[in-house]
């Protein structure tokens, strides 16, 4: 490696978030969420650190063959279900687990040929207005699926779109329960923000993504502080410059900071072409050996600037912390007007990323 960036995942941290989940909802199976390649850490070099799971689940049917490929035995859901009916077969012969959302996959699901009946998860859309059936029309759905030689269990499924709030879920919830009238069935409704803040939503199985990777669904670090959730994933790289700025002189493209006095400068290896976000602006915090300090100017493709003036110990060589264990990607996403699940998921292959 010439270039000093890298991301690291830390494979402990994944094994003990798990286990706060296990904590937080100690009736419920868990369906460790590894969509987008895991959150962008990587499904092939994370999913074994959870494998004390109860299931994966995820949306493509590449990163759900590959777990199987590897190995994992146990239940695995496509959390939108296919996307075509002739993925049907492989849902058939990899046993996955498929959501169905929509009439035309039930009609797909009849007209199927599996060697043994596909377990499904009914998807009722409870107000996120995304995907799934309205609440009136499940009664009518789950009796045609129930009907069908081809569907196993049958599990009933909702995901909420505020469920950060304190009121978040009270109106799904609400709905769900009127629409599910009479249904003894197992239900999974929980993402991560439920799973920390609605034990009353957790019923059969939670799906946490979020909080498997130590970052918070709300997306404000403080709202996790106490949970005892460890970030997983990384971001370090050194100073591969140093600069010392005049008063009144600016800091890269657009010059959109400018020294009120003299100020040493350091120079990152790390830009939006690994994935920091261009648009987080001057006073984002960043660490430089081992010192808290800001970013300065506008992020280039391969590079951004730092305030040395915490650190005047710093030159080139030095460790910098993009984010990780003391610089919470929450707190980079908030600067920059996102979410930490942006940023996990926006590292880029030039980035080598590794397991520790
Ligand atoms: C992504 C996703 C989850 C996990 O959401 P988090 O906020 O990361 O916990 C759960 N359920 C469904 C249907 C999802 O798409």
């Amino acid at each position: 490696m010439s270039r000093p960036i890298v991301a690291t995942v830390n494979g402990d941290a994944l094994r003990h978030n798990l286990s706060i989940v296990r904590q937080a909802a100690p009736q419920s199976r868990i369906w460790s969420v590894v969509k987008a390649n895991a959150y962008g850490h990587g499904i092939a070099r994370s999913w074994p650190a959870l494998a004390q799971t109860d299931g994966f689940a995820l949306l493509n049917l590449e990163e759900a063959i590959l777990l199987r490929e590897q190995g994992w035995k146990k239940p695995i859901l496509l959390l939108e279900g296919f996307f075509h009916p002739d993925e049907l077969p492989l849902l058939d012969r990899y046993r996955l687990t498929t959501s169905v959302h929509s009439n035309w996959q039930v009609k797909a699901l009849a007209e199927a040929e599996p060697r043994a009946p596909l377990d499904v998860y009914v998807k009722v859309n409870s107000g996120m207005n995304r995907l799934g059936f309205a609440p009136a029309q499940l009664p009518n759905v789950w009796q045609k699926l129930r009907a069908l030689d081809n569907v196993g269990e049958m599990t009933l499924m909702t995901h909420f779109a505020q469920a950060e709030q304190e009121e978040g879920i009270v109106t799904p919830l609400a709905r769900m329960a009127q629409a599910s009238e009479g249904l003894q069935v197992p239900r999974s409704y929980a993402n991560s923000a439920a799973t920390l803040w609605h034990p009353q939503a957790h019923h059969d199985w939670v799906r946490p993504g979020i909080i498997l990777y130590g970052a918070s669904p709300s997306g404000a670090w403080q709202d996790i502080a106490s949970s005892g959730l460890k970030p997983v994933m990384s971001l370090e790289s050194e100073l591969i410059a140093v600069q010392t700025l005049a008063a009144g002189e600016g800091v890269g493209y657009g010059q959109r900071y400018r020294a009120d006095a003299g100020q040493r400068i350091g120079v990152v290896a790390c830009g939006y072409a690994d994935g920091y976000p261009r648009h987080a602006p001057t006073g984002t915090p960043v660490r430089v050996d081992g010192v808290l300090t800001r970013t300065l100017g506008t992020v280039s493709m391969d590079m951004l600037m730092v305030d040395l003036t915490p650190c005047p110990q710093a030159g080139i060589g030095s460790h910098v912390e993009l984010w990780g264990d003391n610089v919470k990607i929450d707190d980079v996403a908030g600067a920059a007007g996102t979410v930490g699940y942006e940023l996990m998921c926006a590292v880029t292959p030039r980035v080598p990323m590794v397991l520790r």
